[in-house]
């Protein structure tokens, strides 16, 4: 099932690039497979994916270590300070960067394990009250601050879009998002490309890729409907 999910969102992304006038290598899938059990990232493993984005450090921690290490951990959950250096060894990609305090202390653990860690800055483009990131006034101060850090890298943008049954809601925040990065892009602050832009999930990520998107983030769409009721 989760094999034959995979074919259908590889389908959905395809159409979407060539909607878009867009080359399908553009677009990186990310399988986001938090509350999901180790059989079913070795299912969406064994198809090709190397791509798996979690929530939660201590989750994302146990499974990369039982887990192939050619995969690619993408933290895409709001992240503690606190926790940091568990995942400062191994990550790929740290989505979710959206104060100063967090950058610092993730310069200071990329430093302990001798890396540069790409980060990407988190927008909340809604202006939703109840998400994390921040407003896009505060975003080249930030940026500004942040690339003076010498263990991080920004590489772009990520925005999680409302919840909405209409994925064409979305279109204008996509379309805004896109249009911040190519402004900062344009400013050429040392340290900071605008490469990656991460918006999208399984509710929209076809609109998102039409609008720009280098990273969609599917997870219910791979997965199938997530189970909270047996967490402790
Ligand atoms: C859970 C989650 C996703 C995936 O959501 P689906 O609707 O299941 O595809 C994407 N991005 C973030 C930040 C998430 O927390």
């Amino acid at each position: 099932m989760i094999s034959e999910n995979l074919k259908q969102v590889e389908e959905n992304i395809v159409k979407a690039c060539e909607k878009a006038g867009r080359k399908r290598e553009e677009v990186t899938l990310i399988a986001v497979s938090k509350t999901k059990p180790i059989e079913d990232l070795k299912e969406a493993y064994e198809t090709g994916i190397r791509e798996f984005g979690e929530n939660k450090v201590q989750e994302m921690t146990g499974k990369n270590e039982v887990l192939p290490k050619d995969i690619h951990w993408h933290m895409i959950g709001h992240l503690q300070r606190n926790k940091v250096k568990y995942l400062a060894p191994y990550v790929s990609l740290i989505h979710s960067v959206d104060s100063v305090r967090l950058a610092e202390e993730i310069d200071k653990q990329a430093k302990k394990v001798g890396r540069v860690i790409p980060i990407l800055i988190e927008v909340n483009i809604a202006h939703e009250e109840s998400k994390f990131g921040i407003n896009e006034t505060e975003v080249y101060d930030m940026i500004h601050t942040i690339s003076k850090m010498p263990n991080l890298k920004i590489e772009g943008l990520m925005t999680i879009a409302p919840y909405v049954v209409d994925a064409e809601e979305n279109r204008l925040f996509f379309h805004k998002i896109k249009q911040l990065s190519v402004d900062i892009a344009q400013k050429n602050i040392d340290n900071v490309t605008m490469n990656i832009l991460s918006m999208g999930m399984t509710g929209d990520y076809m609109v998102a890729i039409e609008e720009g998107a280098t990273m969609v983030r599917v997870g219910t769409g791979i997965f199938g409907e997530r189970d909270y009721s047996k967490k402790e």
